[in-house]
């Protein structure tokens, strides 16, 4: 019987045939399941399949007729928590409950000999004794009861030393314990205590590129060549839950993928209500709140995280390691925050360090001299503007733009009258851009350059004449000038600049598109200076 297509979100079942392979997780954990006195780790952001692994688990222990106990520590009573024999009591019934025993639970309690050696006693004495298989006991959401750190530190080392008793005792060895959680294990143990440091540990990595193409065939989708996966991926990431959510809906056919991918981060977007979520839950915590404000909208500067806030945003699944700066784990992740996470702290504390950091962030991208972006800045930016419109199609503009015979005026004034002249110069062209994404920065020297994203050509060199334009109008005065381009004595300074203008793709390189903008600037020194050239090759949208 062919499976019903059903919206994703719920585990997939053990016999789907949407669950995708991560090799060698399942095949490494079935095998670790047989083992005597097992203990498995798996370890994974939200949504990234730990569940359906885990279904997949329960059915593999199934098949060997182990049995089988889940228990999920989210659905405990926080009043559970409040003592170690109450919540230790509250997990024994439980087991002893999955496994349809009664529970005895008193004959075997006593609160002299404490909780934790209780408990022992009642898994060996009473419930291992009982069954007659080995018995899988799945923890998940083992995280949730970090925040109760007594008790976390307590139980985890009584699971651990149940862990090594499977190495002695032939009853314990009927124990194969799998633990499921989000985050890194913040609780304070001594390793020799701590079930994390043993048994086997598994982190489920995002899809790979062929794993989402194999996803896509499955959900037969026929337009799932690279370029489509490839855009796909550049706004989702490899996270399974957002791939699966996209196959689905496109092979309903309710979307199409340019659709999909324009809207992603807006309000009536299919990931809409997954987003809001992620939001809701980020905004209660102050400080990453801050922090990823700060990640989402500064791409270029490393951030310092505390390895509580890195936990925090990992586990939410909000970031990946790019080198060692942080960035969103995806870009509609980037888009989605700059536009919804708002940060307001009156905190006069937060306030002041909020400060420190955006005057950090200022000294690290800004050029001293003329206060306009600086090569780092354009750098980075012409990277990002490059990648970005490569996946809108849309086109790219760069002006270069360099002062004419600024030599000539600095040996004639002094160093001091020419950085005066470089700062209205660039306070000039500063002038003339109106659009909040385009990036006017010094790229060296006497040497500008702007980055103009979804820009034509035609709008480029209109942006450059008025550039020109305003430059003169600055009437900075050239006297005794020689006759190397304006014949009477005095004139007035003025800029020569280069263009080119592509959309991004695979046929272009970035350094190629560098060098036409250059050329088109050397080309208008020669021909005499003051005027702006277009690059005959990369000249998007302009009309002859
Ligand atoms: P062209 O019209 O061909 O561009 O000639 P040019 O003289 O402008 O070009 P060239 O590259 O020969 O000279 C650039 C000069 O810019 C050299 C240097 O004295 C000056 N310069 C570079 N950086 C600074 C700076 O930060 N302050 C000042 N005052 N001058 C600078
Ligand atoms: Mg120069
Ligand atoms: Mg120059």
């Amino acid at each position: 019987m062919k499976e019903n297509i059903t919206l994703p979100g719920d585990p997939l079942p053990s016999n789907s045939r949407f669950y995708i392979e991560r090799p060698p997780i399942e095949s490494d954990a079935y095998r670790e399941l047989l083992k005597p006195g097992s203990l498995i780790r798996i370890k994974a952001p939200r949504y990234m399949g730990k569940s359906s692994l885990m279904l997949r688990l329960i059915h593999q222990a199934q098949t060997q007729g182990y049995s089988i106990v889940t228990i999920d520590f989210k659905l405990v009573d926080s009043q559970t928590f409040l003592s170690l024999n109450d919540f230790l009591r509250w997990f024994c019934v439980n087991v002893a409950r999955q496994l349809s025993l009664a529970s005895h639970l008193d004959d075997y309690w006593d609160e002299e000999i404490g909780s934790k050696v209780s408990a022992s006693i009642y898994f060996e004495s009473y419930l291992l004794e009982q069954i007659k298989s080995p018995l899988v006991l799945i923890l998940n959401d083992v995280d949730y009861i970090f925040q109760y750190q007594q008790i976390a530190q307590d139980f985890l080392l009584l699971l651990r030393n149940w862990h090594e008793q499977g190495k002695q005792t032939p009853i314990w060895q009927k124990v194969r314990l799998v633990l499921l959680h989000s985050t890194e294990v913040y609780i304070p143990l001594n390793i020799n205590q701590s079930p994390f440091n043993v048994g086997l540990s598994l982190k489920l990595p995002e899809f790979t590129v062929e794993q989402v193409t194999e996803l896509a065939r499955r959900y037969e989708l026929d337009w799932c060549d690279s370029q489509a996966i490839e855009n796909l991926m550049y706004w989702v990431g490899g996270q399974p839950y957002l791939i699966h959510q996209a196959l689905y809906y496109l092979h309903q056919q309710k979307i199409s993928l340019p659709e999909l991918l324009d809207n992603c981060a807006n309000n009536n977007c299919i990931y809409n209500r997954y987003l809001i979520g992620l939001l809701t839950i980020l905004q209660k915590d102050a400080e990453s709140s801050q922090i990823y404000h700060k990640i989402v909208n500064y791409s270029t500067i490393n951030i310092y995280l505390s390895t509580n806030v890195a936990y925090k945003l990992d586990s939410l699944g909000l970031i990946k390691l790019n080198g060692n700066n942080y960035q969103p784990a995806c870009e509609m992740y980037r888009l989605f925050f700059q536009q919804n996470l708002l940060i307001e702290n009156h905190d006069s504390s937060v306030e002041k360090l909020k400060q420190e950091n955006e005057q950090l962030l200022f000294l690290v991208n800004v050029d001293q001299l003329t206060q306009v972006a600086n090569r780092k800045c354009f750098d980075d930016r012409l990277a990002l503007e490059w990648q970005r419109m490569a996946h809108l199609q849309k086109p790219l503009s760069l002006i270069l733009a360099d002062v004419d015979e600024f030599k000539f005026y600095n040996d004639t004034y002094g160093h001091q009258s020419g950085d005066d002249c470089l700062r209205q110069v660039a306070q000039a062209i500063n002038s003339v851009i109106k659009s909040p994404d385009h990036l006017v920065a010094r790229y060296g020297g006497e040497e500008f350059a702007l980055i103009l994203p979804q820009t034509e050509a035609g709008a480029a060199i209109l942006i450059a004449e008025e550039i020109r334009e305003t430059v003169k109008l600055l009437r900075i005065k050239i006297s005794e000038l020689t006759n190397k381009t304006q014949s009477t004595n005095t004139a007035r300074l003025t800029i020569s600049l280069g263009i080119a203008c592509v959309i991004p793709s695979g046929d272009v390189s970035f350094t190629e598109f560098f060098q036409a903008a250059d050329q088109a600037l050397y080309q208008a020194k020669q021909l005499g200076r003051d005027r702006t050239i277009l690059s005959s090759k990369f000249k998007f949208g302009y009309n002859e």
